[in-house]
């Protein structure tokens, strides 16, 4: 059920609200001095400089008077679903662009996306016998942290490009590059579409199980993903025929619809607490733009804002972790977004490569275990394993990919912990942007097929025959 959201009308009065309330008052003194503006006094990476602080100003009162994104009511659903998750019995599948963009918005790509995620998501409840929590990075994936805050071509030097909520990619103009407030307003206006056509697949009979094979895409029928997938869709459809002969009601709610829920970075740090309101009902804070919010690698650092903005909010966090992280800071940041260690607050995403998982990951689980803290486990196999293709384009090998997956799995069997999910970043689109897989091999002939449909705006993603398949790999392991 939707909850009605208190909407303050300015910062101050957020402060009073909670001020005024007993139960919020007491979790503040246990936060600390946390506010959602409290980020605002430490130092903060990756965040824009917007020269016409006024314009900013203008942009977050009205973001802080627009509708919620989402509700509290449904974040708390998928909180009680990531709980699950930690204890091995639901696996968390998070699926979408690297970063979304305005130019890319379309309602087929949405629909694509969706549909190659429902099928993704039957090879895994089919492999591994649990429900599957199916998280779009998808309504609100815009910002996005660099390597490098500036790009340099020609000898000219200008600002990277930060995502289509802060500056625009091309053309490569200081006035392009220069960080705008009003982009935000755009990325928020494309989430409520975003969302709206989500919502309706989801409820709306698109995602009934009687239509398995009809998620099939034209270009994926085809290749050994497409025709292994029609095998397993025609093996669920014999086991729903007998279930509805033996009197299974195929009519029921669960059978038509899906719980689907949205995620992004929690980079932009001035629009996220735009979009954080106290929930009427818990008298606490949510952050109204995504289900749940993820701290990335360059972002988790302790004392800095974006760890500062996201431990007082209720809505379940992920943490990028990478092979630099040591079990000390793992720890702490455990201790510090989940004191009352509570199961399916955190996800901790690993992203370390085949061998940092092997060498490195073990160590963490073992703290964790020790100090016997709840986490989500999930592997992102795709950010450890860039690179640059000869012909220069930024690419990843499906090979690797499914390597750390691999790996993954191998070492929480090992360790007595769950697996509980995968991360990706993956399109229903026929791009070609990652190399590899059973299709690519002969349609793309390597790295030199990259140029033919190379269309992401940051990180390479796996197209849809590539999701599919890496899938039916991860049904193999969830079934070992
Ligand atoms: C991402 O998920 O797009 C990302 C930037 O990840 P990471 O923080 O792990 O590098
Ligand atoms: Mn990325």
């Amino acid at each position: 059920t939707a909850m009605v959201l208190r909407e303050p009308a300015s910062r101050k009065v957020i402060v009073k609200a909670v001020d005024s309330s007993k139960s919020v008052a007491s979790s503040k003194a246990k936060k600390g001095e946390w506010s959602p503006s409290s980020w605002r006094a430490k130092e903060a990476k990756q965040i824009p400089i917007y020269l016409d602080q006024e314009a900013l100003e203008e942009v977050e009162r009205e973001l802080s008077k627009s509708a919620p994104l989402v509700f509290a009511g449904e974040v708390r659903t998928l909180s009680e679903q990531l709980a699950l998750a930690s204890q091995g019995k639901t696996f968390v599948l998070f699926g979408g662009d690297c970063a979304e963009s305005f130019d890319e918005f379309s309602v087929n790509h949405i629909q694509d996306t969706f549909r190659v995620i429902l099928q993704m998501s039957l090879i895994l409840t089919h492999g591994g016998s649990k429900p599957v929590v199916k998280i779009g990075r998808m309504a609100g994936q815009f910002a996005k942290p660099r390597s490098s805050s500036t790009e340099t071509i020609d000898g000219v030097t200008l600002p990277s490009y930060q995502g289509d909520n802060i500056n625009q990619e091309s053309p490569f103009t200081a006035e392009a590059r220069m960080a705008n407030p009003r982009r935000m307003v755009e990325a928020y206006d494309q989430c409520t579409q975003t969302l709206n056509i989500l919502r309706a697949f989801s409820s709306g009979g698109y995602a009934n199980l009687s239509r398995l094979h009809a998620w099939t895409l034209d270009f994926v029928e085809g290749t050994p993903a497409g025709s292994k997938y029609r095998k397993l869709a025609s093996v669920v459809e014999e086991s729903l025929r007998f279930m509805n002969a033996i009197g299974v009601d195929l009519e029921s709610p669960t059978m038509q619809k899906v719980d689907f829920y949205t995620a992004h970075e929690c980079l932009l740090l001035q629009y996220e607490e735009a979009m954080t309101r106290i929930d009427s009902t818990s008298g606490k804070y949510y952050d109204t733009s995504a289900h749940l919010l993820w701290v990335g690698e360059r972002t988790r650092q302790p004392g800095f804002a974006h760890f500062e903005f996201v431990r007082g909010l209720e809505n379940p966090l992920g943490v990028k972790i990478s092979d630099k992280a040591s079990p000390e800071d793992v720890l702490e940041i455990l201790n510090t977004f989940n004191p009352d260690n509570i199961p399916g607050r955190v996800t901790l995403i690993t992203r370390m490569t085949a061998e940092g998982i092997r060498t490195k990951l073990p160590a963490i689980i073992k703290a964790v275990q020790k100090e016997d803290k709840n986490v989500v486990w999930v592997s992102d196999p795709v950010h450890g394993n860039g690179f640059q293709a000869e012909n220069g384009y930024k690419t990843r090998s499906f090979d690797d990919i499914r390597d750390e997956l691999v790996a993954f799995f191998d070492v929480h069997r090992e360790c007595g912990s769950h697996a509980g999910g995968i991360h990706l970043e993956m399109t229903g689109k026929d791009v070609t942007e990652c190399i590899g897989g059973d299709t690519n091999a002969v349609t793309m002939e390597g790295e030199r097929g990259l140029a033919s449909k190379y269309e992401t705006h940051c990180d390479p993603r796996l197209n849809a025959s590539q999701s599919i398949e890496l899938a039916f790999c991860v049904a193999e392991k969830l079934r070992e």
